[in-house]
């Protein structure tokens, strides 16, 4: 059989979404899988051979992976803080994805296999301080991950380092630091910090209502990394020869409470914060630290905060005034 098929899995996912349109416009036949109803992607693009399957099966994965030249593993079952925290079985779980999906793509003899890894790997101990420097991808070792799904995504980037080493099979792992953009989820509890924001304070603005409620005291600190950034480093990793995982992030550290003056600006709006101190906050400050990523790969992440959820609040706004059906006010 031919291998000249690209496979991206996690396809009706946020950033597997994104990733499939870049490949379509690239000019790569595309298979687009993942396990939910085709009416629930949050892109479904008809040039593409689109398949629902449940990836935790080997049967599953050898049809998804058949033909295969290049392979893009990123279903998963994840979220935000507030999922991860309060399912990290379910989180775990997607060691049966990554393991079938790896035995199948040695099976179907794939030139190359991409692994959607996290921040999360990255020690707990080295995240104490609000101002972290960056982490450097040495700094996820000696392990201590955020539980559950950051043990998991340790251990399936080891697998990969292993049928690298031991079977033969070239993998690539990039370690993604809190992507948003549109097309992505923006509530219902999986929602992460930029979305959840930015839905926020529409909905406030739209309501009427002027507070809004904050996960922690706000000073947390985290960097932010719009969509196209990390389509751009997936593809650019994928094309190198570099083995070791490498992250892909933005470098532009800011608070929580920052995040928020940021979205208000945009949607022209100042309203009340309530500090939920009891809500999932995860570590106190995480970056990325872009030297090995600028040594490999000359590039790091560099669309500003600003720009990113200008696009994103716009998305996220329009959404929320459809599903109310209202007029876009945009
Ligand atoms: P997402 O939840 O939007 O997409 C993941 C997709 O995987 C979902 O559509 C889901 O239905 C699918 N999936 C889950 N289990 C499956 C299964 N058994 N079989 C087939 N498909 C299955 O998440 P995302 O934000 O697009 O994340 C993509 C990848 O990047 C994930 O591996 C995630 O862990 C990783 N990642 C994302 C971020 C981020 O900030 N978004 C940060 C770090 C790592």
């Amino acid at each position: 059989m031919a291998h000249d098929m690209t496979v991206v899995t996690g396809a009706g996912g946020f950033i597997g979404g994104h990733l499939v349109a870049a490949l379509l416009n690239e000019g790569h036949p595309v298979r687009a899988v993942d396990l939910k109803p085709f009416d629930t992607w949050y892109q479904l693009f008809p040039d593409a051979e689109n398949l629902q399957l449940d990836l935790r099966t080997a049967e599953n994965c050898l049809t998804a992976t058949r033909g295969a030249a290049q392979i893009f593993n990123l279903a998963a079952d994840m979220g935000g803080m507030g999922f991860i925290e309060n399912h990290k079985a379910e989180c775990m779980l997607s060691v049966l994805v990554n393991t079938q999906m790896l035995l199948a793509s040695r099976q179907v003899a794939t030139s190359r296999f991409f692994f959607s890894s996290s921040a999360c790997v990255y020690a707990a101990g080295k995240q104490v301080n609000p101002e972290n420097p960056g982490l450097k991808e040495e700094d996820a070792y000696p392990a201590m991950p955020e539980d559950g799904y950051g043990w998991e995504k340790l251990f399936s980037e080891r697998m990969c380092r292993h049928f690298t080493e031991d079977f033969g099979l070239p993998t690539r792992v990039g370690r993604y630091h809190n992507v948003y953009g549109p097309h992505g989820t923006y509530d219902g509890g999986r929602e992460k910090a930029p979305a959840a924001i930015c839905r926020k304070v529409a909905e406030a603005k739209l309501s009427g209502d002027n507070e809004i409620e904050i996960w922690g005291d706000g000073e947390q600190a985290r960097s932010f990394t719009y969509i196209d950034d990390c389509i751009t480093g997936t593809l650019k990793l994928m094309e190198s020869d570099v083995t070791e995982p490498l992250n892909i992030g933005s470098s532009q550290l800011v608070t929580i409470n920052k995040l928020v003056d940021t979205v208000e600006q945009i949607a022209g709006t100042e309203l009340k914060r309530r500090y939920e101190l009891n809500a999932a906050l995860g570590v106190r400050g995480r970056n990325s630290d872009n030297t090995l990523v600028l040594e490999h790969l000359g590039w790091e992440p560099s669309i500003p905060l600003e720009v990113g959820l200008e696009r994103t609040y716009a998305w996220i706004y329009d959404q929320i005034v459809c599903s109310r059906g209202k007029k876009v006010r945009f």
